[in-house]
């Protein structure tokens, strides 16, 4: 198994992106080593991105195993946290600042509004969600990553529509605001609006805005940027041309397509790789303990074994 990373010679830059939430299983195995193929076919960069911003759930001791996991499946990056690069830091903790200008700029352009309904407001306006379903509940996270779940209730307006009444009063108004402290920032979707592009794997896309998905969150009210907003602000920002990603994350490139458009950058490339599930059927999650790289390796298995499996797929 070729593991020396050649120089890039094209001007192709994909990324890993694990979240440190747990142990990574033979389903990101799977995707990260796709991502990597896709770089060497191409004689492109790969690009190594920590995303630690769920205070709760990350911990230093899953990113040092992601890393590990990931060299020794023979997968190699240019750049990233363990290796430093032009676009450093490679871990998302520390990124704050980029974040906070992608923020400022979607509010200085009038696509972004505070809302201040408490989750409990939030249930009561879907009917009777699921208790797992509503934002920043736990074990919902699509990959570990952190809201909006693709699967999240369409967000009611309530906020949108009580911006839209409030008198318009000379004095500061919302986007003289300077920092998003203190509320959940909702970016305000163009109703009715198809959202298409087309899948190097996947194929054809297509996606409705307000009913696949409703004004989700940028920056939450623990002053946290949301998963969407950092990874834009991040791929924007390291050049990548190419987001290789399960396809849970299908419904979240919609959402990610309108930031792009918003914020007047170009998207990348998408390619989403179909899930592995279990027997079940059901999609893996890092509570598959026995589907960890971790354990699998200390079963004796071999990155060959785990990558040339047949595994059943999401259809
Ligand atoms: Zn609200």
């Amino acid at each position: 198994m070729a593991s020396l990373a050649p120089t890039p010679t094209s001007g192709y830059r994909g990324r890993l992106a694990p979240s440190p939430t747990g142990y990574l299983h033979i389903g990101h195995a799977r995707t990260f080593w796709t991502a990597w193929q896709r770089a060497r076919e191409a004689s492109g960069a790969l690009v190594m991105r920590m995303e630690d911003l769920d205070p709760d759930r990350s911990k230093a001791i899953y990113a040092e195993a992601a890393l590990e996991d990931l060299r020794w499946l023979g997968i190699r990056w240019f750049e990233g946290p363990d290796k430093g690069g032009p676009f450093a830091p490679y871990v998302q903790s520390k990124r704050r600042p980029i974040y906070l200008a992608a923020w400022r700029r979607l509010l200085r352009r009038g696509y972004l509004y505070p809302c201040r309904c408490s989750r409990k407001d939030l249930a009561s306006a879907v009917g009777a969600p699921h208790e797992s379903s509503l934002p920043g509940a736990p074990g919902m996270q699509s990959n570990g990553k952190l809201e909006p779940l693709d699967d999240e209730p369409i967000y009611p307006g309530t906020c949108r529509q009580l911006m839209a009444r409030a008198p318009q009063l000379p004095g500061p108004t919302v986007s003289d605001i300077e920092t998003p402290e203190g509320y959940n920032w909702r970016f305000r979707i163009p109703d009715g609006q198809p959202i298409e592009f087309d899948d190097r794997n996947l194929g054809p896309q297509r996606f409705v805005a307000g009913e696949d998905f409703g004004d989700f969150v940028v920056w939450r009210r623990d002053g946290v940027p949301s998963y969407q907003l950092a990874c834009v602000a991040d791929d924007f920002e390291m050049g990548i041309t190419e987001v290789v990603r399960g396809a849970d994350l299908l419904k979240s490139t919609a959402r990610q397509i309108l930031l792009y458009r918003a914020l007047g950058y170009s998207s990348p490339a998408w390619y989403h790789c179909r899930l592995v599930v279990d027997h079940n059927g059901n999609r893996l999650a890092k509570r598959h303990d026995a589907l960890s790289l971790r354990s699998m390796r200390q079963r004796g298995l071999t990155p060959m074994n785990i990558l040339s499996a047949e595994l059943p797929v999401e259809a």
